[in-house]
């Protein structure tokens, strides 16, 4: 469906249809063998890199396209039409949820040493946050940091890690204030650093060509330049991403969710019953109709978010509704497409099927959705 909304210019659409046409091209024709081998191919990425799609978000001077939160929304919503969940995430958590931590905390020279690797594919990167006893609850990080030297001596575990099976480096939260409860600090980790492994690789429900890993910090020396920002305050920096964070999760549900609904419009327009067609049943027309109008709406939530944040404009609340809603709309939007493949969109081969595995996640990842709407019903109120 051809995409529309008010906040899209000439170049957002530009960037919208290169990357419909990249991954109609790239990516939806083999996803289903990614999905089998449980990883995308590092070719795939690299070929993004060579067309500037991991760049959209980092200044210019360090060889990005130095694009706003809208450029974000856009891309995400586009990554979504590839039906493969799992492939949008591995890009979208190495350009939006980590590539960000070192956009907004690295020094010059973090920037120049990284960048063109991160740019080009070559450094994929994961973020380490999520650990057994610290999930929603970010500031309950018990991995430990202690100054050693020049430098800072890791230990800790952490679980649920996207692109740490195969990636290259994390950005890894770790305590460095133990008597303080945010005193977090992040850090940059590169896979090969002595002390740090894959203890697992975790086997999921859906995202199944996502790698997701259960990570061992097992005495990691790190030097000083690999301290991200300042030090103790990487809670901080995490709670500012997470807008970002919210903001693509929701943005490639949307986009899988509108080729769910265009996928299952043609297919009850195919589909014979009762001397018609599927789609001439009214309760059919009439739900896919209101599916359609809450895509719609949560799209539309979603931009507004982004633009009021390009706008310099406190949007936590927006964000954390449109995360919050949206990503329940998706989850519902999926499981009436389903429906109404009937006992076909049940079976493994159906890209519905697997579509609607992999949403389910969005509720949960990246905020969940009652974190979210208490983020909004902290800013619903004003105190008396
Ligand atoms: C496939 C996958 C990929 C992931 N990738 C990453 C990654 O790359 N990096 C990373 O750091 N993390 C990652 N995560 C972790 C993810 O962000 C967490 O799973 C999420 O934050 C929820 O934390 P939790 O699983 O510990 O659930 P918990 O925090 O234990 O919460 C369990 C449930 O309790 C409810 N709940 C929690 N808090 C509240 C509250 N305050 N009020 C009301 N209800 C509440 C929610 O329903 C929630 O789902 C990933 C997870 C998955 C499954």
């Amino acid at each position: 469906m051809t995409h529309r909304n008010a906040y899209m210019s000439d170049e957002l659409q530009q960037i919208y249809d290169q990357t419909v046409d990249f991954v109609s091209k790239e990516v939806t024709p083999n996803g289903d063998t990614w999905e089998q081998e449980g990883k995308v191919p590092r070719e795939t990425l690299h070929q993004m890199g060579s067309l500037g799609m991991l760049g959209l978000r980092v200044p210019e001077r360090h060889g990005g396209l130095g694009m706003g939160p809208l450029a974000s929304a856009t891309f995400s919503e586009a990554l979504g039409s590839s039906t493969f969940a799992g492939f949008d995430v591995t890009v979208l958590v190495h350009t939006d949820m980590s590539g960000p931590h070192l956009v907004n905390s690295g020094s010059d020279e973090q920037l120049s040493q990284w960048m063109p690797g991160i740019l080009s594919g070559e450094t994929i990167l994961s973020i380490g946050v999520t650990e057994p006893d610290a999930g929603s609850d970010v500031a309950g990080i018990r991995s430990s940091a202690v100054k050693d030297g020049d430098g800072w001596r890791i230990n800790g575990t952490k679980t649920f890690i996207t692109n740490a099976v195969y990636g290259d480096m994390t950005i890894l939260g770790a305590r460095t204030d133990p008597d303080n409860k945010y005193g977090i600090s992040m850090f940059l980790v590169p896979a090969e650093t002595d002390g740090f492994s894959v203890s697992k690789k975790l086997d999921k429900h859906g995202w199944l060509c996502s790698d997701t890993a259960e990570l061992v910090l097992d005495d990691v020396w790190v030097p000083d330049s690999q301290l991200l920002g300042e030090p103790h305050r990487g809670f901080y920096a995490t709670m500012q991403n997470f807008q970002n964070e919210r903001m693509v999760l929701v943005g490639m549900g949307v986009g899988a969710a509108q080729a769910a609904i265009d996928m299952t419009n043609t297919y009850a327009q195919d589909r014979k019953a009762f001397g018609g067609k599927l789609f001439d049943l009214g309760a059919i027309r009439q739900r896919m109709a209101m599916n359609q109008a809450k895509v719609d709406a949560a799209r539309s939530l979603m931009y507004h978010a982004a633009w009021l944040e390009e706008q310099g404009i406190d949007n936590v609340k927006e964000m954390s509704g449109a995360k919050a809603w949206g990503c329940e709309i998706v989850n519902e939007v999926m499981y009436d497409c389903l429906q109404f493949h009937g006992g076909s969109g049940y079976m493994r081969e159906s890209p519905i099927e697997r579509m609607h595995r992999d949403a389910r996640i969005l509720t949960i990842g990246g905020g969940a959705t009652e974190v979210m709407l208490e983020e909004v019903a902290k800013r619903s109120y004003s105190a008396h």
